[in-house]
């Protein structure tokens, strides 16, 4: 059992939907972790979800695990935009925006080489949110959010606006490699110290 396939013949393999060498493929019979990674990277690799050779570090881990939860992979729906940072979680972050921004929350999700940028603030009516899609930093077209029920295409430069009585429950990214759900988030306000 030591010699465990590695992450990069798992994705390159799964890319082929075979692996190449002999010994791994003896391995997955034996292992259910390398199984499992394998069932999963298969699962993403076949829904084109994601450009796996993009995937960040860690991030096919993390489908994993959810995998590992729920039972994901063979449903393939798995593809989560993973949350890298909150305002709210973070006070320090916040602050670095100025004062007057203290109330609205930013949030952070990334998924292969896409990045949302999302800031939310609440007001009178409701809450109203402005989010940025980039593609390796920059803006491309054919991209979307859905806000709860609410498809939003972005503009020339990837921003998308929605506005609602209540913070979306659920968020999805459509790009030309897929939809993607990104990490949701809790909307409760923590508690000031
Ligand atoms: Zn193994």
């Amino acid at each position: 059992m030591s010699d465990h396939c590695s992450r990069q013949e798992i994705l390159s393999g799964a890319r082929k939907k075979r692996l190449s060498e002999a010994q791994s493929r003896n391995h997955l019979k034996s292992c259910p972790d390398c199984k499992r990674m394998w069932d999963v990277a298969l699962a993403f690799a076949g829904a084109h979800l994601v450009r796996l050779s993009h995937a960040p570090s860690g991030w096919v881990e993390r489908a994993v695990a959810i995998g590992r939860k729920s039972d994901l992979p063979k449903r393939a729906a798995a593809a989560l935009g993973r949350l890298v940072s909150d305002s709210w979680a973070n006070p320090a972050f916040a602050g670095l925006r100025g004062q007057g921004d203290a109330e609205a929350r930013r949030l952070n999700w990334e998924t292969g080489s896409w990045t949302v940028e999302l800031r939310a603030e609440s007001g009178a009516k409701g809450w109203d949110l402005v989010a940025q899609v980039l593609h390796n930093g920059n803006a491309v077209t054919g991209t979307a959010l859905q806000f709860n029920a609410d498809r939003v295409h972005t503009d020339a430069a990837g921003i998308a606006i929605w506005s609602g009585p209540r913070p979306p429950r659920r968020i999805l990214l459509t790009t030309t490699e897929g939809v993607v759900q990104l990490e949701g988030v809790k909307w409760s306000r923590p508690k000031k110290s």
